[in-house]
């Protein structure tokens, strides 16, 4: 057996001490332990390099995700104060984007009032340098700590990191896959019947209203889950909307969708708890359904090649290209293939919008 990263040795004595571990629990402590976690551990910056987000491709990402923040606050009525909130907000590129687009009103830019929800203290650092001269925000670290008042808040890439658990259809019941010890007293696999039903619980059944063959599995996501909850509520209540872009499913989809990612290359989730980065495919139709509860209306589901489309990338990129050479010109064009090509970010990545009233909201089906 090769030696077992730090995190690895803690919590192999957690189970031994207590029990196993749920998947959630595992994912918790893999990306968010106080000491070994991969996003508040040390030296984050480095290992974010194991993957390259869609605002660290191109700043046109960033900059139709501001000029949507601007339809969206000007169909609000243009508020004279209001919260711009991001999630996860990573290195901070995707804002600053945003806020440079939405120069283009400078009210906009006056009336916002910047929220940062991060929890990892050298992101927060780099987050800070990138918008520096742009906006001076604040930081809290729990979405439910953003301040009252109508929001526009996005997220992107910060649902597929939240804890999920699974459970799996056996001949007799539904099990929850559980992470405990193998012969070796190494990290496994393992299930634990429950005697209750995972898809009625989670409002499920009715929805897919199919038979399920042995071995299937379903993944839930209750912290996203509440996360949405409080921000549609938040919406409803105060005026508002969501932006949520994530690699997931737009249809309900019954499979492990668990994976982590070490150094570029997928990794075994036992393998390097605290050193990959661990997530999983974010369901959508779970999200804009805890949306539609909290009392927001939500747009339809749509590819992110769809939206950015719609939001006029092809317009922008021309426009950037218009002033660079030939390399230049062919490094847009093939982040632009990267963000939006189907069998690329295109067609992997999704949509949603949630928030107060009729959204007429550009970027999806039912918008301007
Ligand atoms: N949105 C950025 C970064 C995505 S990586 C981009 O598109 O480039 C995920 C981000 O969410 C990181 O900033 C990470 O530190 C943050 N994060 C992860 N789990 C979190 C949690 N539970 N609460 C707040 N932030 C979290």
């Amino acid at each position: 057996m090769i030696d077992p990263t730090p995190l690895a040795a803690k919590l192999i004595q957690r189970i031994y001490a207590t029990g196993p571990i749920s998947i959630a629990d595992y994912m918790a402590a893999c990306l968010s332990d106080p000491v070994h976690g991969y996003y508040t551990g040390r030296d984050p910056l480095g290992r974010a390099g194991d993957f390259i987000t869609a605002p660290e491709i191109s700043q046109i990402f960033g900059e139709l995700i501001g000029i949507w923040c601007l339809s969206v606050w000007e169909a609000m009525g243009s508020p004279s104060r209001f919260v711009l909130a991001e999630l996860g907000p990573g290195r901070g590129t995707l804002m600053a984007d945003a806020l440079r687009a939405a120069r283009l009103r400078p009210a906009f830019g006056d009336a916002a009032e910047l929220v940062l929800v991060e929890i990892n203290k050298d992101l927060k650092v780099a987050q800070q340098a990138t918008l520096r001269g742009l906006a001076s925000p604040i930081w809290v670290d729990r979405a439910d700590a953003i301040p009252d008042g109508p929001a526009i808040v996005i997220a992107n890439e910060f649902f597929d990191a939240l804890p999920i658990r699974q459970f799996v259809r056996t001949d007799t019941c539904w099990a929850e896959r559980m992470v405990g010890l193998g012969p070796s007293g190494e990290l496994a696999f393992g299930l634990r019947p429950t005697d209750g039903d995972p898809l009625n619980d989670n409002g499920l059944t009715t929805e897919t209203g199919s038979n399920f063959p042995v071995g299937a599995v379903v993944e839930i996501r209750p912290t996203a889950e509440s996360i949405v909850s409080h921000l549609a509520d938040r919406v409803a209540r105060w005026g508002g909307a969501a932006l949520v872009i994530d690699y997931g499913y737009a249809a309900p989809a019954f499979g492990d969708t668990l994976q982590a990612i070490h150094r570029h290359k997928y990794d075994d989730p036992l393998a390097n708890p605290g050193l990959a980065d661990i997530t999983a495919h974010v369901d959508f139709v779970a999200l804009a359904r805890a949306a539609k509860e909290s009392g927001a209306t939500a747009t339809p589901i749509v590819d992110q090649g769809s939206f950015l489309r719609t939001m006029g990338i092809a317009i922008r990129a021309e426009l950037l290209s218009s002033g660079q050479d030939l390399d230049g010109r062919s490094d847009i064009a093939s982040a632009v293939e990267r963000l939006t090509g189907p069998d690329q970010m295109g067609g992997l990545f999704k949509a949603l919008g949630f928030g107060s009233g009729q959204l007429s909201w550009p970027g999806f089906d039912n918008g301007g």
